[in-house]
């Protein structure tokens, strides 16, 4: 319904009317005077606003009326209001036309200015280390591979040639899961190494695979030792494989996480799930001559690995006769932290802003 002045004048001259019988107070001599006024507005003034309020100014003061006028007084100041509502929607309808076709027409629209910034986050560290290296080795024809952080003593343990005497099963070390007497025993898994076997058992040799995930310790936490921590397994079975590609899968590595040729060197290491086993060092990338970092001794102690034990390819049902295989456990959070200048391992999981926002 649109309104226009005049009908919108004739009923108020019916509210007028109404008026005029009823007997004269300064409540209703008050209300006469501004229904009047509303009359006397020229027609341009009839805007939406004034129409709302010309009708709820009877509908206010209907106890002025005489009764038997009420019900007509209602009526037409409904009606008022009514007329009203429709103009404002109107008005609306045409406000919103009118930015449209000012949209359109381009006037006031630069599309040149760069858009509004948006704030916009960035990968974690970590994460950023770890898809690089899933990068790197799925180039190399590597299959990435996941486990469950929560892992029984079997995978974590003894199949993995760890016996059952071992410290790493201290509870001084190890975060064991409370289950029920005679269930399934289970950690949370104290190194990536649980997947290899996990591997062993669901692939078909030859296959080469890395786990990248977190890992779990009892540790009195310091500057370089965090309950919570990030490690990248790698595995490779096939026939033939030896040392020699162990050591050239390890400075491939080290050329993709450092960009340039890294001198390694292996020195013997004792680890159950590998025979022989060997600590990898790498020269330090950050001096020549001795730094902090390397503790003035330019070698960096990177990575323990080796190759497979017979045993454990045994518990992955792989027959040792015919397959074998190398293994490295990276220390993904102690290599994020080489590679970005992190001076304490316990910032990488705070979880605080101000550290995060720096990468
Ligand atoms: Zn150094």
């Amino acid at each position: 319904m649109t309104h226009d002045a005049a009908s919108v004048r004739a009923l108020l001259g019916e509210i007028l009317a109404a008026l005029a019988s009823a007997s004269e107070s300064d409540e209703t001599r008050s209300l006469r005077e501004r229904l009047e006024r509303f009359v006397a507005h020229s027609d341009d003034a009839l805007t939406s606003a004034v129409l709302l309020e010309a009708s709820a100014a009877p509908l206010g003061a209907m106890r002025v009326f005489p009764k038997e006028a009420r019900g007509l007084v209602g009526a037409k100041a409904n009606a008022i209001k009514q007329a009203a509502l429709a103009a404002l929607a109107e008005e609306e309808q045409a406000a919103l036309a009118r930015a449209l076709a000012a949209e359109r027409s381009h006037a006031g629209f630069d599309a040149t200015l760069p858009p509004p910034r948006q704030a916009c986050g960035s990968l974690h560290p970590i994460t950023q280390v770890t898809r690089e290296l899933e990068d790197l080795f799925t180039s190399m024809g590597w299959t990435i591979l996941d486990g469950p952080e929560v892992e029984t003593e079997h995978f974590n343990f003894d199949a993995l040639n760890i016996s059952p005497d071992h410290p790493a099963r201290d509870t001084m070390d190890t975060f064991w899961v409370r289950t029920a007497p005679g269930d399934t025993r289970l950690v949370m898994r104290t190194h990536t190494s649980p997947v290899q076997v996990r591997a062993m058992r669901r692939l078909q040799p030859p296959f080469r695979a890395i786990v990248p995930g977190k890992v779990f310790r009892n540790e009195a936490l310091d500057a370089s030792h965090e309950h919570t921590f990030h490690q990248m397994e790698g595995l490779v079975v096939g026939q033939h494989v030896s040392v020699g590609h162990l050591i050239a899968a390890m400075k491939t590595l080290l050329r993709g996480i450092f960009g340039r040729e890294i001198e390694i060197r292996l020195r013997p290491g004792y680890f159950p799930f590998v025979e022989p086993g060997f600590e990898l060092d790498a020269r330090c990338p950050f001096c020549t001559e001795g730094c902090s970092v390397c503790k003035r001794s330019t070698w960096i102690e990177l990575l323990p690995c080796g190759m497979v034990h017979p045993n454990v390819l045994k518990a992955g049902g792989i027959d040792p006769e015919q397959w074998t295989g190398f293994a490295f456990g990276l220390g993904l959070s102690r290599l994020v932290m080489l590679r970005f200048g992190i001076d304490d391992v316990r910032h990488l999981l705070a979880g605080d802003v101000r550290f995060l926002e720096q990468f």
